[in-house]
């Protein structure tokens, strides 16, 4: 599904930065099967998302995160409600709408404030976290801690979308075929509104969208703004944005990650996403293909995350309807 020349530069970047969702839209199912038991789920080389895949409840403890956005896991994780006064979640098959409580309540205040504020009128949400965080078997590198979530750049619908749509409708891809800026016939000032909310909510950290997003933004809000500077381009993210906020206070093993830099981002060094090489990388020779990186083990995750993966069940937090 995800184009090769996608696939690749992100494949190279997983570990520095977020990589999730890119190019592909992903389907989801009407009727999700539980995943079949491990042979061994006690082999130090099973891959810790498939631990974590198969948790389909939060761990039953107290809220928390632990190491980075992309190689950790939440502990007491909440889940965002299905549908809200201004928002609704998107593939409910894949049960990533858990978080950080501090996260889940960010993205409630975003929804209603970009209603009221910037005519935004109301969040499609695609994924958060898995119930208890952790490494996911499919799409995205980061998203493990409970602080990340994706947002569609598609308006919400004035009326609850049904179970089917909410599986199979796709998402607006705002970036123009030619991928060097957005879509005139859907990119609206509301777009920039919505995303500029989010920016300027102290708790927000960084923010991901395609450079052509990026580039818009720049050009359509006027640069020299603080919270352009969270706003960073990244691969794909044509379909939806990325929120990231900062390390919860309750949570000391949260990794944090470095201040972004200096500036708006407006400048020149967004022209480097805007090369042919980098827009239109060929296709890898199978010989010079970056190696897939290894998936991560129990070993690998930070200790506690081995907790958190043991921890009884808050069947209390199941997902409210
Ligand atoms: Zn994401």
């Amino acid at each position: 599904m995800m184009t090769a020349n996608r696939r690749w530069p992100c494949a190279a970047l997983l570990l520095l930065v977020a990589c999730g969702g890119a190019g592909a839209q992903d389907l989801g199912t009407l009727n999700p099967k539980p995943l079949p038991p491990l042979a061994n789920p006690d082999n130090p080389s099973t891959p810790a998302r498939e631990l974590f895949a198969r948790k389909s409840e939060p761990a039953a403890m107290a809220p928390r995160t632990i190491g980075f956005y992309s190689h950790g896991c939440l502990a007491g994780g909440v889940a965002l409600p299905v549908n809200g006064p201004a928002w609704q979640v998107m593939r409910l098959s894949r049960n990533r709408n858990w978080g950080h409580p501090e996260l889940i309540a960010l993205l409630e205040t975003l929804a209603t404030q970009a209603r009221a504020e910037v005519g935004w009128p109301g969040l499609l949400v695609g994924d958060i976290s898995q119930p208890r965080g952790g490494p996911m078997p499919n799409g995205h590198a980061s998203h493990q801690v409970g602080l990340d979530a994706d947002i569609w750049l598609t308006p919400m619908p004035d009326r609850e979308l049904t179970r089917k749509e909410r599986e199979e409708m796709k998402a607006t891809v705002v970036v123009a075929a030619d991928r060097r800026d957005v879509d005139p016939a859907v990119w609206t000032p509301a777009h920039v509104g919505v995303i500029r909310l989010a920016a300027e909510l102290p708790a927000v950290e960084r923010i991901f969208v395609n450079a052509a997003i990026k580039k818009a933004l720049c050009r359509d809000a006027g640069g020299d703004h603080a919270w352009q500077s969270k706003v960073r381009p990244y691969w794909g993210h044509d379909y939806h944005f990325h929120i990231r906020i900062r390390c919860p206070g309750d949570s000391p093993d949260c990794s944090p990650q470095p201040p972004v830099p200096p500036g708006d981002g407006c400048g020149n060094e967004l022209d480097w996403w805007f090369r042919d090489a980098v827009l239109r990388p060929p296709p890898p020779k199978p010989a010079n293909a970056p190696a897939k990186p290894r998936a991560l083990t129990m070993a690998a995750l930070p200790a506690a995350c081995r907790l958190v993966l043991q921890a009884p069940s808050n069947v209390s937090a199941e997902r409210q309807e």
